[in-house]
């Protein structure tokens, strides 16, 4: 902003120099790309928490929780481009072309997405997007699941002597189909990985891992909505992965790698008990 301290002859003072911010013109919007984090609202950044409160506009997937929703303005303007089955869910390119169109209305707009808006969040997208119309575009990182699920379960995801790397793939591929993956560079054993969006394929992909070489028996967590009140963990092998996978629902994490020996779950009964009897 073209914004310059000058002394005039009498007095002095800040006098605006051009720019969108002189009498009668809007000021500049901005798009800020914000990590809401995994659900809980005590693992938002202060950055996050302060660039929400100044958002004229929210727009927030389905991942973002209520109680994170709560704590912008009373006066912004929220919406949801969740993604829906039933009813109509904007494209990536309309909502694209909603934070550009916003942004050059000169709002604020806040681009809320859950865990960190650069981890499997598209938030690429949207910044060349801004970058292209011309619009500023800022990023305030988040807490990505992976953290908040390997923190809860107690167990890092990183271990001297257990695991010296640790990877995240996307389960998902874009046609439904099995994800495309390094299988011979993730079955190698000491490092993690942690699988995004890989509920349903759940058994393909420990099918393969297991043929590429990495054992049945190394450990594995499922992590359920983790860091929410809802959260569940299933501590299995990589064998039992898509066992333990199918009880799930929600949003998850598979977490496969030696260090998940240190994993603790809670384990609802009903669903404890045949992978107790399979590991036997
Ligand atoms: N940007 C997000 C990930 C978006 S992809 C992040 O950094 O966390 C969506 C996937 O993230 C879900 O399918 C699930 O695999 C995972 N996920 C998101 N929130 C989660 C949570 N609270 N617990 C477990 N997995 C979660």
């Amino acid at each position: 902003m073209a914004q310059r301290q000058t002394r005039s002859g009498r007095g002095g003072g800040l006098v605006v120099l051009g720019g969108r911010d002189s009498v009668g013109a809007r000021s500049a919007g901005a798009v800020w790309l914000v990590g809401a984090g995994p659900g809980d609202p005590e693992l938002l950044t202060l950055k996050a928490l302060k660039t929400l409160q100044k958002a004229d506009v929210v727009v927030h997937d389905g991942l973002v929780s209520d109680e994170v929703l709560a704590l912008a303005p009373q006066r912004a303007r929220r919406i949801s481009v969740a993604k829906r089955k039933s009813r109509h869910s904007y494209s990536q390119d309309e909502i694209n072309r909603m934070l550009v169109a916003f942004a050059l209305d000169g709002l604020t707009v806040v681009r809320l997405k859950g865990g960190d808006p650069f981890i499997f969040g598209r938030g690429g997208e949207e910044l060349e997007a801004c970058r292209t119309a011309g619009v500023a575009c800022h990023v305030v990182p988040g807490v990505t699941a992976a953290l908040a699920a390997g923190a809860n379960a107690g167990a890092p995801l990183t271990h001297r002597g257990a695991a010296q790397a640790v990877t995240f793939v996307t389960g998902h591929a874009s046609n439904g189909a099995e994800p495309d993956l390094d299988w011979e560079s993730l079955a190698r054993p000491n490092q993690t990985v942690v699988i995004y969006m890989g509920l349903s394929q759940a058994a393909p992909i420990a099918a393969r891992l297991m043929a590429a070489g990495r054992a049945g028996s190394t450990p594995a967590l499922v992590a359920e909505n983790a860091s929410r009140p809802d959260e569940r963990r299933i501590v299995t092998t990589l064998a039992g992965l898509a066992e333990a996978a199918s009880a799930l629902s929600g949003p998850a994490l598979l977490i496969v790698g030696e260090a998940m020996a240190l994993a603790q779950g809670h384990e609802p009964a009903e669903l404890a008990a045949p992978l107790r009897e399979g590991r036997a």
